[in-house]
């Protein structure tokens, strides 16, 4: 889906801030003329003047979850208690930012013939709401099934409007599901419990040759990964991203 660009040094003014889901926080900046990048890659965000000592330093990987079609580039993040995330969550609208990218090939293949299934783990689903916005954008006939999974309804960042994208899209579906369903606030009335085996024989007909995208903290990424290779899908039809630092 795109000719992947060679990563490069911007300043970006931050735009806006938004809370999409509880503790999680969208936000939105300039996109520097010029700049382009291709659904589900990742920039390097660094906050200049950090002004308490943060171990992990003043740069964190966060994808552009905003999609190459949109106007502003948007990233977006569970808010804890790091000195990173304080700042950004803090700082004044108008601040300048340091964006270096974007990086990465986790992105869609230009081949449609094959079913993609994205497995998506609380945040991770970053990278899949840049592509499946810009799937339906150019109207891709890619066929793409989204399984997404929270703990509660509250956390599932993106989720009402990816259930909303499903009528723009007819070659998309959005499948959420909650593994602590009755200990949110709100009630949910789909699927619930991890992603498993059965639930993707459910959702999936073609398991044997779909491509499987899997994105999340790195233990549920590992645990989905194993969980695909013992229902025999062979690890070539797997690719996955691990949001290192949950
Ligand atoms: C390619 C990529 C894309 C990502 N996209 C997103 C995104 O869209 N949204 C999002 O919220 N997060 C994303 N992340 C994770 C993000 O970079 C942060 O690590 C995460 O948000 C946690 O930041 P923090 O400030 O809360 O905690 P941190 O202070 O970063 O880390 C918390 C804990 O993780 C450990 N840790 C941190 N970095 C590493 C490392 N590299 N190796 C081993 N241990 C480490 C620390 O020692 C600490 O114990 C992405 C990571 C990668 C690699």
């Amino acid at each position: 889906m795109g000719k992947l660009t060679k990563p490069s040094i911007h300043h970006v003014a931050l735009r806006k801030r938004q809370e999409i889901a509880k503790s999680t926080m969208a936000f939105y900046f300039d996109r520097p003329a010029g700049f382009t990048f291709t659904a589900g890659q990742f920039i390097d965000l660094s906050l200049p003047n950090l002004p308490t000592s943060d171990p992990e330093g003043h740069t964190r990987a966060l994808t552009l979850a905003s999609a190459p079609s949109e106007k502003q580039l948007m990233v977006a993040t569970r808010l804890r208690d790091t000195a990173f995330k304080h700042m950004l969550a803090e700082i004044p609208l108008g601040t300048t930012i340091d964006l270096e990218g974007p990086f990465g090939q986790f992105t869609l293949p230009s081949d449609d013939s094959r079913t993609i299934v994205l497995l998506a783990g609380g945040i991770g689903i970053t990278p899949f709401r840049s592509m499946l916005v810009e799937a339906a954008h150019h109207k891709l006939s890619h066929h793409l099934i989204l399984l997404y999974s929270n703990r509660h309804q509250e956390d599932a960042a993106f989720l009402d409007e990816l259930e909303t994208l499903q009528q723009e899209n007819t070659h998309f579906t959005c499948i959420g599901t909650m593994t602590s369903p009755n200990g949110g606030t709100e009630t949910w009335e789909g699927e619930t419990g991890r992603i498993d085996p059965v639930m993707l024989r459910k959702y999936v007909k073609e398991t044997e040759t779909a491509l499987y995208y899997v994105v999340g903290p790195p233990a549920m990424v590992d645990g989905l990964r194993k969980m695909l290779e013992s229902t025999g899908i062979p690890r070539t039809h797997i690719r996955s991203e691990e949001f290192v630092g949950y």
